[in-house]
């Protein structure tokens, strides 16, 4: 049983929710989280998009705003999409917000373009100047691109799998360390089409 669930952050994984409502429960065990959170608590969580998760966790979510809306705004669906024939872009958002199968395919699709969640140390600096942590943003990991539309500095690779799914849930606030390697980008073509290419993510 959810008591306190956490308000996604603006572009946020919904992956990075369940982290961090994982993280602020204390559990010890992922099997405690997963039963929370997932409707399979043997199964590994969808690290991009909604995956399949519990009843619950379902309603946590749409209490903040419509499940349509956090597949929109919280997971990879629409970078993935984008160029897709209208009625499959339908078909398939219609198919995770209700979430049937198929994500795990779709899921080692995208990990063509990468293997492990990104993130960007100045904005993981930002965030937790901010808001007193950081999260995994869904801008990161838009395939293609290698910078932070917003900062022009390199990503930095986390050890977070995505292919099959992490098989835990893992913070952006524990893995991101504080002193992680600042490298700008010097390329004034790279950062025009890194900013170029997140705006249609
Ligand atoms: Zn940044």
């Amino acid at each position: 049983m959810i008591a306190v669930f956490p308000e996604p952050y603006p572009d946020e994984l919904v992956y990075s929710v369940f982290s961090r409502y994982s993280a602020m429960s204390g559990y010890r065990l992922y099997r405690s989280a997963a039963e929370d959170i997932l409707r399979d608590p043997h199964s590994h969580p969808d690290v991009l998009f909604l995956g399949r998760c519990s009843e619950d966790a379902a309603a946590r979510l749409a209490a903040y705003k419509p499940l349509g809306d956090v597949v929109m705004k919280h997971t990879m669906f629409p970078c993935l999409a984008r160029f897709w024939p209208s009625e499959r872009r339908r078909r398939t958002f219609e198919a995770i917000t209700r979430m049937e199968g198929m994500l795990l395919r779709m899921a080692r699709s995208y990990a063509a373009h990468t293997n492990v969640l990104r993130y960007c140390p100045l904005c993981a600096e930002e965030d937790r100047r901010e808001l007193g942590e950081t999260f995994w943003h869904r801008v990161h990991q838009i395939g293609g691109i290698a910078i932070c539309p917003k900062h022009a500095c390199r990503l930095v690779e986390s050890d977070v799998l995505i292919g099959a799914g992490s098989p835990r849930f893992v913070s952006a606030e524990e893995q991101v360390p504080d002193d992680s390697p600042v490298t700008v980008c010097q390329s004034e073509p790279e950062v025009r089409l890194a900013r170029y290419i997140s705006q249609y993510g």
